[in-house]
């Protein structure tokens, strides 16, 4: 268990395995709830919640979204809008979760804005959601012109992570979310980094308890980040964004679904890596092993052979990050394994340095 606490929003992340045959259980006196799923993760596990529900007495229905990014619309949400609506929800409906980032952050955006505000609960059915998305509060949807522009501040109430729901995720999207987890270990933790590359077998292989360790160091760490900084007021929470610069450039210009996010992660953390190099802050060493250990994990560290960007317009795009302040280039560089730090300003000569390796 994980507590996050945020005061009057605190809550728990529970992880285990059959997690999800406990939801009922575990969120006591019967209500209504909306089920928030897509095509793919209903019959894997959201049917069986609704119907657990269900069964306990709550009123419930299931609204099944079509896998993939596109769920993430304004259209959509109308949709969840409509649903909530025709059950006659009122402020203490549920709305649960059930599926990877893009679920729960659709979800998400439907539980923070409708009746301005139901209670909202996570059930994270991928890796990436499991170590990332479903904690920290971060909801919305996407317009076309920019991806997650159109979003809220909104904490569930309990996150459940069935390690059990993981089993059937196809391995690219596992290799997906290793991003993020190794992420972690070179942001903040030095000797998950080593523990990482020492079980790195074990993790591969889905051994179930290396399976709740990952899941467990990765949501107590992104925890502490967003208790520091939970509306990304303070800078604190920026250290989340190592790779994501890059990363997100990559996705935009690939066209989102090419790249994975995971995938355009990895790409943009060794990017970040080879720059603080060339700038002198950390040794070649801590380049190669983090190559090393995103690799072990069959995740890309350059942009695939057959995708050519443009290293101007890698730039611009970098630009238009939502994060970036005024224009200008501010990148979270490692100082060393387990720490980094945010730096602005950084010269434009040396990033074009940089994406122009994948050339
Ligand atoms: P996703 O939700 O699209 O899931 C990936 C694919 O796996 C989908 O096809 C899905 O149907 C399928 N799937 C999910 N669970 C499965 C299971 N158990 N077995 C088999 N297939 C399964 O993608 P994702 O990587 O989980 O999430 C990406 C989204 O998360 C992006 O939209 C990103 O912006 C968002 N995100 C949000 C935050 C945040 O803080 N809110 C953080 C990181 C990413
Ligand atoms: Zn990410």
């Amino acid at each position: 268990m994980v507590p996050v606490n945020l005061g009057p929003r605190s809550y728990q992340v529970r992880i285990g395995a059959g997690l999800s045959k406990q939801v009922a259980i575990e969120l006591g006196n019967p209500g209504s709830a909306l089920v928030v799923s897509d095509t793919n993760v209903a019959p894997l596990a959201a049917e069986n919640l609704t119907q657990q529900l269900a069964e306990a007495g709550w009123n419930v229905r299931l609204a099944v979204q079509p896998a993939g990014e596109t769920a993430k619309s304004l259209r959509e949400i109308e949709k969840l809008y409509d649903q909530l609506i025709a059950m006659q929800a009122d402020r203490s409906t549920h709305v649960i979760a059930v599926g990877g980032g893009v679920v729960g952050d659709a979800a998400g955006f439907a539980a923070a804005t409708y009746a301005r505000g139901l209670p909202f609960i996570q059930v994270p059915t991928t890796l990436l959601a499991a170590v990332d998305s479903s904690v920290g509060g971060k909801v919305g949807v996407n317009l076309p012109a920019a991806k997650n522009i159109v979003g809220a501040f909104h904490q569930p109430k309990a996150v459940f992570i069935d390690t059990d729901l993981l089993a059937t995720l196809p391995p690219r999207e596992f290799a997906a979310g290793m991003a993020e987890v190794v992420k972690y270990g070179m942001i903040l933790d030095e000797s998950f980094f080593d523990w990482l590359e020492a079980e790195q077998p074990k993790i591969q292989s889905h051994d179930p308890t290396f399976l709740a360790r990952i899941i467990q160091r990765s949501c107590e760490l992104k925890a502490q980040v967003v208790e520091a900084d939970e509306f990304e007021t303070t800078g604190l929470r920026a250290v989340l964004n190592f790779g994501h610069t890059f990363g997100h450039a990559y996705e935009a210009l690939a066209k989102y679904g090419t790249l994975l996010h995971g995938e355009a992660v990895s790409i943009g953390m060794i990017d970040a890596a080879t720059l603080a190099c060339q700038l002198g802050r950390i040794p070649e060493e801590v380049v190669s092993r983090l190559t090393k250990l995103l690799q072990s994990f069959q995740l890309p560290v350059s942009l695939p052979s057959g995708m050519k960007l443009d290293p101007q317009q890698i730039i611009a795009t970098m630009r238009l990050d939502k994060k970036s302040v005024g224009g200008k280039l501010r990148l979270i560089l490692p100082t060393r394994i387990g720490h980094v730090e945010s730096v602005r300003d950084v010269s434009e000569e040396l990033v074009l340095k940089t994406v122009a390796r994948h050339g």
